[in-house]
């Protein structure tokens, strides 16, 4: 019982935020990308600041371009250097690390709700979710900063080439809205729809696939889930090895192995089924969490 009321309330938390991070209705009836003075604040998620109803930027986005205005910026003497993206980053990821992954990004609710559709399951290979490293460090910061044009701006190339949130999001429903967007549509948009397809039909038979293999910012989240205020502990002495948690987890990991993990996205579904309650969450000083994980830690 107490399981399905996590369970609803992370759903409501997930809702509310899907609608909130996209309230302007009127310029997604206008076909028209939402200007609202709140459009220039980072999300705490992954959500396309090109969608017709966007109320605020993408922190992937905001970082690329950051990144990719940052040698005309020095070069012109103009002093932003990103620290606002850097910042939002840092206190979304020491307040709560992948919290924002599990409970409020709209693109993770749509995986799982795609995965619930009755169709064999299969498991994601480990090795694939190192590929999210090469995604973030490649598209979202060397390329942007590294490949200028002749006036010193580069391009956010993960949103251009790789994101599928964006294309479902923005190009999907831009084109559909839109006359003049549509009729200007080329290979780029086929081949960013090929990739949606790609992990559509991925989302059907593993769980959260594009947060685990690819999200730019559940990875750089990921990094402070070490550090992070809000943390999960395990008391490893009452631990059974059962392995309930790692059977309910969407990521599959083995909370009792690294409560720390920087693949968990603090769902807490492994706490509403541990029979012994030894998994917890809670905010707590870094200091204070790292010493009860090293005493309470048996299994390796
Ligand atoms: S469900 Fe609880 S007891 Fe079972 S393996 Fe996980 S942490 Fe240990
Ligand atoms: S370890 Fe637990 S909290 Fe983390 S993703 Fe898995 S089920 Fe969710």
């Amino acid at each position: 019982m107490k399981a399905l009321r996590t369970e609803v309330k992370r759903r409501l938390f997930q809702v509310a935020a899907a609608v909130g991070f996209n309230a302007d209705f009127l310029s997604a009836a206008r076909g028209n990308i939402s200007q609202v003075p709140t459009k220039g604040i980072c999300l705490p998620a992954l959500n396309c600041y090109s969608c017709p109803a966007a109320a605020g930027a993408c922190p992937v986005g905001a970082l690329q371009n950051a990144l990719s205005s940052l040698r005309y910026n020095l070069a012109s003497g103009q002093k932003k250097i990103g620290l606002y993206v850097a910042g939002s980053l840092g206190i979304m990821g020491v307040a709560g690390g992948r919290l924002p992954c599990g409970w409020l990004c709209p693109f993770g609710l749509f995986q799982e709700i795609i995965y619930k559709i009755p169709l064999p399951k299969i498991k994601i290979p480990r090795i694939l979710t190192h590929l999210r490293y090469l995604i973030l460090s490649l598209f979202v910061i060397l390329l942007p900063f590294i490949i200028v044009d002749d006036s010193g701006l580069g391009w956010p190339w993960f949103c251009k080439w790789i994101c599928p949130a964006g294309t479902l999001e923005a190009g999907i429903f831009l084109a559909l809205l839109n006359p003049a967007i549509r009729n200007q549509l080329g290979w780029l948009f086929a081949w960013k729809t090929a990739l949606l397809i790609l992990f559509l039909l991925w989302m059907a038979v593993s769980q959260r696939p594009f947060c685990r293999t690819v999200c730019p910012l559940g990875t750089i989240l990921g990094f402070f889930n070490r550090w992070s205020f809000f943390r999960m502990k395990v008391k490893n002495e009452d631990c059974i090895v059962c392995d309930a948690c790692y059977r309910v987890c969407p990521v599959e990991i083995r909370i009792y192995q690294n409560p720390d993990s920087s693949s968990c996205i603090r769902c807490l579904k492994c706490e509403q089924v541990c029979p012994t309650t030894c998994i917890s969450h809670g905010f707590w000083l870094p200091e204070e969490s790292t010493a009860e994980i090293k005493t309470g830690c048996s299994h390796s």
